[in-house]
């Protein structure tokens, strides 16, 4: 009578004791640390050589291994879920969603497999496999039971932490997305450099800072020369690849930091070069000028050469604040743009801000 007293009392500890399994598992955590903890708990309750988690797959839906411990018998816990689905106790087992005592298939046979279900009421999220070194007739009733409220709490966990995975996983997709989408939306699509739009929201931020911090700011404004007759003569087709290629070669030959291109329209660009005085802003205009018409562009429609016309402004430390716009400082590099354009295109024309 004392002797099941006391059988009855420990039985109520260990059943206290593993209902507090959550509470041994700090949120957010992972499959790993849960599964860890878990085998700390069964390893109290009866003797494991092997234990392996196999966890239903979210795309195949299939039973993985998951992790098998110790690792060097993942092979053979493949291959024992493999030939207990063969001969269908594996399903048996499922769909009973109670843990179960059978004989080893892969393992030796004097061992003896528990197959725990991982299952919530709503969802089947894997099983739990332990090979124990005693018989099946030595592993008790009680053993079971215990084992049963472990695993339950267990699936509990582990279901939560799987559904906060899947959203983080969701969420992480869904910031990278819209972070693409934003860097795709200030680009152009045909040249790759900064559009329009773009330009209207950063070239307003380049001149509040150089005027804040005094520093000197140019721009270039770039305009193929005759390009109707490029494309009158060759195709719509062989124009795009002539913007493009000329993009790609100015984007090359300016620094990669702080400079920047925008396309303003058509075959019109703007260049942007925070950093630089007027004069250095003029013979950067003059040596891209130099390459666009040295540069034999190959199309799909033959080789083509082009020139284009530069109209340079800038401002330095010294100008007052409060007069420089960046719509003024277009517009002055657009006169002088036009300048070149009526002194015979394929040149450089620039001039202060002022
Ligand atoms: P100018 O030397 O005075 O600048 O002469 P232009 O022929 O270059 O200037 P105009 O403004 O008369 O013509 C610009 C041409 O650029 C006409 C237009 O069809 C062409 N264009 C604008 N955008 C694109 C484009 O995306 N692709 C192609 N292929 N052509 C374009
Ligand atoms: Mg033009
Ligand atoms: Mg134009």
């Amino acid at each position: 009578m004392k002797e099941k007293r006391v059988a009855l009392l420990e039985l109520i500890d260990n059943i206290e004791r593993l209902g507090q399994f959550q509470d041994k598992i700090d949120f957010p955590t992972t499959i790993r640390q849960i599964w860890n903890t878990f085998l700390n708990e069964i390893r109290n309750l009866i003797e494991v050589e092997v234990c392996a988690l196999y966890l239903v797959d979210e795309i195949t839906n299939e039973f993985a291994l998951k992790y098998a411990e110790p690792e060097d018998m993942a092979r053979l816990c493949r291959r024992e879920i493999d030939l207990q689905i063969e001969c269908g106790i594996f399903s048996w087992i499922i769909n009973r969603r109670q843990p179960a005592l059978i004989p080893a298939l892969a393992f030796e046979s004097a061992k003896s497999v528990v197959m725990l279900p991982l299952t919530t009421v709503k969802r089947t999220l894997g099983v739990v496999l332990l090979l124990s070194p005693i018989q099946e007739s030595f592993i008790t009733h009680e053993d079971l039971k215990l084992l049963t409220i472990l695993t339950k709490e267990c699936s509990l966990v582990m279901e939560n932490t799987l559904l906060y995975e899947r959203l983080r996983k969701k969420h992480l997709s869904l910031e990278r997305a819209n972070r693409e989408i934003k860097l795709l939306s200030r680009r152009d699509s045909l040249t790759g450099c900064y559009n329009r739009g773009y330009l209207n929201e950063l070239l307003p931020r380049e001149v509040t800072r150089a005027l804040r911090y005094r520093r000197p700011l140019a721009v270039a404004m770039c305009d193929i020369d005759h390009f109707k007759k490029v494309n009158d003569t060759y195709g719509h087709q062989a124009g795009d690849q002539v913007l493009k290629k000329m993009v790609q070669s100015i984007t090359e030959l300016i620094r990669n930091d702080t400079d920047w291109l925008a396309r303003y329209g058509g075959e019109e660009f703007l260049l942007v070069l925070p950093e630089t005085g007027l004069e250095n802003a003029q013979g950067l205009a003059e040596r891209l000028r130099k390459h666009v018409a040295r540069e034999v562009i190959e199309t799909g429609e033959g080789k083509i050469s082009i020139t284009a016309s530069f109209g340079v402004t800038g401002f330095d430390a010294l100008v007052p604040a409060g007069v420089i716009t960046p719509e003024a400082l277009i517009n002055k590099a657009d006169q002088y743009l036009y300048e070149a354009k009526k002194q015979g295109r394929n040149q450089v024309v620039s001039g202060p801000f002022s």
